[in-house]
């Protein structure tokens, strides 16, 4: 087949393909019975697969925004009941969760120096959640996410917002240190965030705060800078976990900047507390007298 496309007949099918997402429609196949080279011809000039290299990258993020509940995860583990499932009280919940996490060595992290795994912390039944990216060295010694400089900021952020540490649930994407507290990769990411959806299935929050933006891309599964993510609200339904349960629609998600990135550059308080403050307006927190923490 060609690989080159008439310009034309290019934004032709760019266009067909983002008709198609709009619909929700991802996938494409081809016909697998012999063909004509009539219709071999007819098929290569309408098929869109594969598309052209300079399309792939924005197909493969506009698909995973939409439909990674489904096209990422495994099917049998999808089949595969829940220990959680079925479970009303959401400690108990959370519970079997961490037994099925176990000790886990599902990805690499496992044997890179990890002392702990740091499953997160927090009131079940919480309204608010946070979701960092990982485990720093405080946290990976201590067994707690946010209990670091940063941890300590982000307790000034919840106070501020007039709630306390204890009302809201806190998580991260990865539940183990990555070495150096380097940026969580890929597949590391990929492996366990499906734990996190599950927690955040189980606890059912009204907002869903993402703090950076490894943890915002991997939430909504969106490549964008945080410039874009910020400043505005994301229906979000943790992947896997879709109609679940039809008394929860889903969070709201929000994305702010990570309290580690706070402390290096402190200027950017003021646009963290405009994200805050939109959440605080959303659940009907009063705002505190006294401003940005
Ligand atoms: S980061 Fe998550 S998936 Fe990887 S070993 Fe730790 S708990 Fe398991």
């Amino acid at each position: 087949m060609s690989q080159v496309l008439d310009p034309e007949l290019r934004r032709a099918l760019t266009e067909r393909i983002r008709f198609y997402h709009e619909l929700n429609i991802y996938d494409f196949y081809r016909r697998g019975s012999p063909a004509t080279a009539e219709q071999t011809a007819t098929a290569e000039a309408y098929s869109p697969s594969p598309p052209p290299p300079e399309l792939r990258e924005e197909m493969a993020a506009r698909k995973s925004a939409a439909v990674a509940p489904v096209a990422e995860e495994n099917i049998f583990a999808r089949a595969t009941p829940k220990p959680e499932q079925g479970v009303s009280d959401p400690t108990a919940a959370l519970q079997l969760i961490r037994e099925d996490l176990g000790d886990c060595a599902r990805c690499k992290l496992h044997k890179q120096g990890r002392k702990q795994i740091v499953f997160g912390v927090g009131n079940a039944r919480a309204e608010l959640m946070f979701v960092g990216e990982g485990p720093g060295a405080d946290e990976d010694a201590q067994g707690e996410p946010f209990v670091g400089r940063a941890g300590q900021l982000l307790n000034n952020m919840i106070k501020a917002m007039g709630i306390r540490r204890e009302d809201v649930y806190i998580a991260n994407v990865v539940k183990c240190r990555p070495p150096g507290n380097r940026t969580p990769e890929r597949d590391e990411c990929d492996t366990c965030s499906p734990f996190l959806m599950r927690q955040i299935a189980v606890i059912k929050p009204k907002v869903v705060v993402a703090l950076g933006a490894v943890s915002a891309k991997n939430l909504l599964a969106i490549n964008a800078p945080m410039s874009e993510l910020r400043g505005r609200f994301y229906d979000f339904m943790p992947a896997g976990t879709h109609g679940s349960d039809p008394s929860w629609p889903g969070a709201k998600l929000a994305v702010t900047y990570h309290p580690a990135f706070l402390l290096r550059d402190p200027r950017q308080k003021g646009e963290a507390w405009k994200d805050l403050q939109m959440v605080m307006k959303y659940l009907g927190l009063e705002p505190p007298k006294k401003a940005a923490p």
